[in-house]
């Protein structure tokens, strides 16, 4: 008999057989309450039926066309319509399939452009599980021990996180860009640093918002030295934080802006977006996949794009992220061991510290599981697990926000 690698560690108890909306259910018909979103990828919801419609017509015309082989008009029209929603100046894109491949291409493509080795990341920055990806990834050591030696000439510097170090977001900020400097300075070199990755919110890494302070002073240091700046918008775009990419809540300016997730309401597609005359210094033939912006993936996030713009999904989230939001620290008001409740949108974390201020992984786990058999299904995230984060699809209504936070609190 076969099994599932025991790699594989499912979070929640549910066997699903079907979805709609924010719900999901199983074979004797039982409704859970996803507020997890696939992770934060089922932007417009389980099976909504525009997205439906739009793959399964799709399927039935083109399923595979090779984007270096033959092109496909789903994927023209695709590059057309983000073109409206990315950031200006931004306007040539690569597509692969997953947030991983979506990063690596990024990484790529600034060594290219910038004949540079190395790369400075920030704690507790979560950007895939391939070895490269791995190699920048510091929100868990399960990410990283075990399979060394990771990638050369990454280094890691302190993203601005009020909580963990016991200041205010000014003082965590200005301490994070002066050990910038000295990481730049002793460690990296500056003529020898290709980018920066840096996600404008930590999502694996317990979803700590930056500041506009910080990427400000990123975007300094980047044009100063000829560095690039890379957003990794994997977990916060397309939406998901009230504003279509989480940079603008922060006037980030990026040169590279990587997104999939909510790109395709769950069918897997990624890319990376910059301006023609960074493109154009990768090499012909450097980037590619056989798979990467398959036809159907193409025309379900036509269809994403479709539902985000006619049913104000952006909108939709800020409203429903700040009534739960609003819930979530009643709750906590009322519970000594919720230290925290943060994020934007519909992005928001629980942190859970023990009466010595620890980072307390065991509760957060505990509630998590509790809110799974009331039939709310959560995720944890952060360094030590300590964080349970609400992400639902941007559809959620605000009779569903009400029904979560009611089982929130029967279950912390
Ligand atoms: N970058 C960020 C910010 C992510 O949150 C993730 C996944 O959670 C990734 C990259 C990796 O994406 P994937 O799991 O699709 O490879």
């Amino acid at each position: 008999m076969a099994e599932l690698s025991a790699t594989l560690k499912q979070a929640t108890p549910v066997v699903a057989t079907r979805g709609e909306g924010v719900n999901l259910y199983d074979a004797q018909d039982n409704r859970y309450l996803d507020f997890t979103a696939g992770i934060g990828v089922t932007s417009t919801g389980h099976c909504h039926p525009r997205v439906v419609a739009a793959a399964q017509e799709q399927v039935g015309k083109l399923i595979h066309g090779q984007y270096t082989t033959i092109m496909h008009q789903p994927l023209l029209t695709l590059v057309e319509r983000l073109g409206e929603v990315l950031p200006q100046g931004l306007d040539r894109l690569f597509f692969a399939n997953s947030g991983s491949e979506a990063v690596e291409a990024a990484l790529r493509l600034a060594r290219q452009a910038t004949g540079r080795p190395n790369m400075i990341v920030f704690h507790g920055g979560f950007h895939g599980r391939t070895v490269a990806t791995a190699s920048m990834t510091t929100s868990g050591t399960k990410y990283r021990s075990g399979f060394s030696p990771l990638m050369a000439g990454v280094q890691v510097s302190p993203f601005p996180d009020p909580l963990h170090y016991g200041w205010s977001q000014e003082e965590a900020t200005r301490f994070a860009l002066r050990e910038l400097d000295y990481t730049l300075q002793t460690l990296a070199q500056p003529n020898d640093t290709a980018a920066f990755l840096v996600e404008p919110i930590l999502g694996e890494g317990g979803y700590v918002p930056g500041s506009t302070e910080f990427f400000a002073g990123l975007r300094e240091r980047a044009d100063k030295h000829g560095i690039l700046l890379i957003a990794d918008e994997v977990q916060t775009g397309f939406g998901r934080t009230g504003k279509f990419w989480a940079g603008e809540h922060f006037d980030m300016s990026a040169d590279i802006l990587i997104t999939a997730k909510g790109l395709a309401s769950g069918f897997p597609l990624s890319g990376i977006a910059a301006s023609s005359a960074l493109m154009e210094k990768a090499w012909p033939g450097s980037q590619g996949g056989t798979y990467g912006a398959n036809a159907v993936a193409c025309a379900a996030a036509i269809a994403t794009l479709d539902v985000i713009q006619d049913e104000g999904l952006v909108d939709n989230a800020a409203q429903r992220g700040a009534q739960l939001k609003d819930g979530l620290q009643q709750v906590a008001d009322k519970h000594d061991e919720i230290a925290e409740v943060r994020g934007l949108g519909l992005l928001i974390g629980n942190e859970f510290r023990d009466k010595d201020g620890n980072p307390d992984g065991a509760t957060a786990a505990k509630v998590q599981q509790e809110a799974a058999r009331r039939g709310l299904l959560l995720l944890t995230c952060g360094p030590w697990g300590q964080v349970v984060r609400f992400i639902p699809a941007l559809v959620v209504s605000e009779q569903e926000v009400d029904e979560a936070t009611a089982l929130w609190a029967e279950s912390v």
